[in-house]
């Protein structure tokens, strides 16, 4: 195609990808140029990432993104998953190898900083409810085993900070990434002092925090000798994932409501600030900030990791199933014979999930699914209906109503979801584009470099390029008695 090439470099917690995305500011087209394994690593000290292995993958992307677009490449920008971060020292090395958030240091940390601070406070702060993957919780425990790396740190940077970085040689905290860490002002968008010193951790680590869209600078010249290619300007972009979904899913006038949908799920609104009440806090709601000074207010559900961990065990049992194979068996099932809690701990750790999922359902006194249709519709339905608990707390805490749910990422390809969704929302579900994240991330360099007016000219630029599919609600009394069956099941108040 004729046009312009923005890099798209997206890294999840599983595996990563390159990609190529093409336009003529009419339409986008996206390619995936390269993507690898992320595999992290469980040592004696710690759960680590392989940073030099990602950079090193994102190198190879890059010499095979300029091999097929050469001088339309306009610029690169990076999205990764939250939190987690490497520390730096005064001369610019990076000190030890970055931990995952699911490295047990986070034990005891949130009662350690708790007795400094309660969460409310911290809450009405930052908009962050503690989790054991917040940085804060990470820093603490740091600090708490006299970390040398700490000690001797002068910077930090978050994981798609350090690697545009390595990229460019500037270092930069860009914001809606570092909104995720529980020390940043949800408010003012830099970071909580009174938090930060309250915690007694080094202040000085804490450096400038730029808007998503701001460019960084050129590849530097060994990254230009290995790609093929110098000059070409890495882009902060909208550095968190969630963040880079969210701008790249149209929505219109004050239809803000949507969905993520992919490994798991969040629903959220884009606000114009954060929404730091008691209820809110005890409804589990984040304030993570978005591009162009949004705000998203935010929840996490359990998601189609439950659909996903059924195809995987049914393979490792012998049979194999494409998601295709599994929609028709799910749609041949009776609905609504039994419910389970999406977001039940059991369901959160891998393996044996259509047996974990008959047991919650025979430990409920509900009828336990039998074949595997039955398994996919009770999880399908559950989630549905989790969805609308969201829903109906996300309408108690803006005092909004809505008509519409905006949703993309890989997971609106399960249409009896999407259907679902609808169906128990009694709403429109708008589904559109798969690859929310990948879009978002490229709008977010075309504004910061200028190709773009605004991000409305971005999300209008996305809208002309996709299919979107719309599913009305239908069957809406069956559906509400289900919610009400639901709500009882799961003592929701
Ligand atoms: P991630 O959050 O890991 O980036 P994706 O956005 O790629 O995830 O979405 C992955 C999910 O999308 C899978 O768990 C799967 O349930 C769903 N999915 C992917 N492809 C299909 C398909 N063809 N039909 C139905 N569901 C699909």
């Amino acid at each position: 195609t004729a046009g312009k090439t923005f890099i798209a470099v997206d890294l999840g917690a599983g595996s990563g990808r390159v990609i190529a995305a093409t336009t003529d500011l009419s339409t986008l087209t996206l390619e995936e140029v390269h993507r690898f394994d992320n595999p992290g690593t469980d040592l004696p000290g710690g759960s680590f990432w392989n940073v030099i292995g990602l950079y090193r993958e994102i190198l190879e992307g890059l010499r095979r993104a300029v091999a097929r677009h050469g001088d339309a490449i306009v610029s690169i920008g990076i999205d990764t998953w939250a939190c987690d971060f490497g520390l730096i020292e005064k001369g610019g090395e990076l000190l030890g190898m970055p931990h995952q958030y699911r490295d047990a240091r986070f034990e005891g940390m949130a009662e350690a900083m708790h007795a400094i601070l309660p969460e409310s406070e911290i809450y009405a702060r930052t908009g962050i409810k503690t989790n054991f993957y917040n940085s804060s919780l990470h820093l603490l425990a740091e600090l708490r085993k006299n970390s040398p790396a700490l000690a001797n740190a002068d910077n930090l940077l978050f994981i798609p900070d350090l690697l545009a970085y390595w990229l460019t040689g500037r270092q930069a905290v860009e914001r809606t990434n570092a909104s995720t860490s529980q020390l940043l002002d949800a408010a003012t968008g830099e970071w909580a002092r009174e938090v930060i010193q309250a915690l007694g951790l080094p202040e000085k680590i804490f450096g400038k925090v730029v808007a998503p869209g701001t460019v960084l600078g050129p590849v530097r010249e060994e990254v230009a000798a290995f790609i093929g290619r110098a000059g070409i300007p890495v882009v902060a972009s909208a550095s968190h994932d969630t963040a880079a979904a969210v701008a790249g899913i149209p929505m219109e006038g004050s239809e803000k409501l949507w969905l993520s949908s992919g490994t798991w799920s969040i629903m959220g609104v884009e606000t114009d600030r954060p929404i730091t009440s008691a209820e809110a806090l005890g409804y589990g709601f984040c304030n993570e900030l978005g591009v162009d000074n949004t705000v998203r207010f935010l929840k996490n559900i359990g998601g189609l990791w439950l659909i996903q961990e059924c195809k995987r065990q049914w393979e490792l049992d012998g049979e194999k199933l494409t998601y295709a194979e599994m929609a028709s068996l799910a749609n041949e099932a009776e609905s609504f014979t039994a419910f389970i809690d999406p977001d039940d701990a059991v369901f959160a750790s891998p393996g044996e999930m259509p047996a974990k999922i008959r047991a919650w359902c025979e430990k409920s006194g509900q009828a336990v699914p039998q074949d595997k249709g039955q398994v996919l519709r009770v999880a399908t339905e559950s989630l549905a209906l989790k969805y609308r608990v969201v829903y109906e707390r996300i309408r108690e805490l803006t005092g909004s109503s809505y008509s519409r749910l905006n949703a993309g990422g890989g997971g609106i390809q399960n249409e009896l979801l999407s259907q679902a969704t609808a169906d128990a929302l009694g709403i429109e579900v708008v589904a559109g584009p798969v690859e929310a994240t990948s879009c978002g991330n490229v709008i977010t360099q075309m504004v910061g470099t200028g190709e773009l007016p605004d991000f409305k000219a971005g999300r209008d630029l996305i809208r002309r390029s996709f299919e979107f599919r719309t599913f009305v609600p239908g069957n809406q009394a069956a559906w509400q008695a289900a919610y009400v069956r639901f709500r009882e099941l799961l003592a929701v108040v």
